[in-house]
């Protein structure tokens, strides 16, 4: 099948107020075009060489989430385009991305990547340290940055009630942060989770936001 029918195929199966976020790192300008002009205007990079080689040349109208560990001294390179940055992990990166924001006159969507799969590998805030970062407070004077949710990671295995638990985890915990924090905030209101393998577990744990690579331009080289 083709990148076009796949996308096709993945977008039927969402309902409606799911954004669909087209994954496409390590795949070529030409795939991102295809899915382009299909009408796909969204798409997700986890590197910010491969990013900002891309964004040069691809319309201008491509609203690109950053989606991976961002390291603080990259965050000047893709703070005058980014759309939004899915996973601060840290107060640190945090300040740094409101510090380039407000160098260019912008302010910059970002959701906080939470911590919830079993691996010592992924990254993300603990709820604890979540909590810890919200109550804190210094968030509120940041004019570079707007918080509009939460993103998560499965853990990576064919348990699919363990990672069912783990979305239905971070579900509760968005409702939590919303009531505390963001009650009045309408614009907090992303729950990014769901891959290509997980994400129709996703839909039933409130995602509205999925970000799929694979399943719709194939295995990465
Ligand atoms: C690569 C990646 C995805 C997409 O993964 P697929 O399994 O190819 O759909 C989603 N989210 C993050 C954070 C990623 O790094």
């Amino acid at each position: 099948m083709e990148i076009e029918e796949r996308l096709k195929e993945v977008l039927a199966t969402l309902p409606e107020g799911v954004e669909l976020v087209a994954v496409s790192k390590f795949h070529p300008e030409e795939d991102i075009l295809r899915a382009y002009r299909q009408g796909q205007r969204v798409f997700g990079e986890s590197r910010e060489q491969e990013l900002s080689r891309k964004q040069a040349v691809l319309p201008k109208d491509i609203r690109w989430h950053f989606i991976g560990h961002l390291q603080t001294n990259k965050v000047k390179y893709i703070a005058p385009y980014i759309s939004l940055i899915e996973a601060v992990d840290s107060l640190k990166l945090l300040r740094e991305i409101n510090r380039q924001a407000l160098k260019c006159d912008r302010r910059i969507d970002v959701l906080l990547e939470l911590h919830l799969a079993s691996e010592e590998t992924k990254s993300g805030l603990t709820l604890d340290e979540c909590r810890a970062l919200l109550d804190g407070g210094e968030w509120k004077e940041m004019e570079g940055v707007r918080i509009c949710g939460l993103m998560m990671m499965a853990s990576l295995t064919d348990d699919k009630e363990q990672i069912r638990r783990e979305m239905t985890s971070a579900a509760d915990f968005f409702d939590e942060v919303k009531a505390r924090y963001f009650a009045d905030a309408e614009y907090f209101n992303r729950r990014s989770w769901g891959m290509s393998d997980d994400y129709e577990i996703a839909l039933q744990c409130k995602s509205n936001m999925v970000r799929i690579g694979t399943k719709i331009f194939g295995t990465r080289q």
